[in-house]
């Protein structure tokens, strides 16, 4: 298995396709297919028929659809741009990420 370095609720941008340069919050992994859910990013229109038994009604609905891990990268909060993260241990033997730009730890 591909080792993921993006985590639920990382901020990332959109390196390529229609929404380059969105940033976006990460709301899904999907591990497996190696993609993720992005927050308004690649939105997708669905046709629903709905469900009486659920009371939704039928219609159009925008809904984000997963785009590949090497499509994203993520951003560092502390120097605001899109970067590579690395991975260091630390003093108490924590392993975390970091920004390879402003070497900034990123969790
Ligand atoms: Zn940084």
């Amino acid at each position: 298995m591909m080792k993921c370095k993006i985590h639920k609720d990382d901020k990332v941008m959109i390196t390529t396709g229609k929404d380059k340069g969105k940033i976006g919050k990460v709301l899904r992994i999907l591990s497996k297919k190696g993609r993720v859910l992005v927050e308004k990013v690649n939105m997708v229109k669905r046709h629903t028929k709905g469900n009486p038994y659920a009371q939704q009604p039928g219609g159009i609905i925008e809904k984000e659809a997963p785009v590949h891990l090497s499509n994203v990268m993520i951003v560092c909060d502390a120097c605001a741009k899109p970067t590579r993260v690395g991975y260091r241990t630390t003093e108490d033997g924590k392993k975390v990420r970091f920004c390879k730009k402003c070497n900034e730890i990123i969790d």
